[in-house]
């Protein structure tokens, strides 16, 4: 007699187990759905450049003397600090903040 109502108990439990476990799953695909809508949105536009390409665009900029003070764009809601980059170097120094090239400016 016991033993029929623990069997019975185990069979509904196991149902309540699958119907909750579906539920999930159905959740999940619909959540993958709408993350591969969303990253599809920002994949679609292949013609626009990488801020890297971007940067790579402007000519290094020429400083007096042996270091540059770059404070990155003029918007200074970019969070850059004043950075201070020594132009001892032959070829341009990068800025580490927003990647601008700098070069100092001989004039013998
Ligand atoms: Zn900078």
């Amino acid at each position: 007699m016991a033993s029929i109502l623990l069997k019975l108990l185990a069979r509904r439990s196991s149902t309540l187990l699958d119907s909750s476990s579906t539920t999930a799953t159905r959740n999940l695909s619909l959540v993958s759905s709408q993350i591969s809508q969303h990253t599809a949105k920002w994949m679609q536009d292949t013609t626009k450049k990488s801020p890297m390409e971007l940067i790579n665009e402007i000519p290094p900029i020429k400083v007096e003397g042996r270091i540059a003070a770059c404070e990155g764009d003029t918007n200074p809601a970019l969070g850059h600090p004043i950075e201070f980059i020594c132009l001892d170097l032959k070829e341009p120094a990068v800025c580490k903040y927003c990647g601008l090239r700098y070069v100092q400016d001989h004039h013998h």
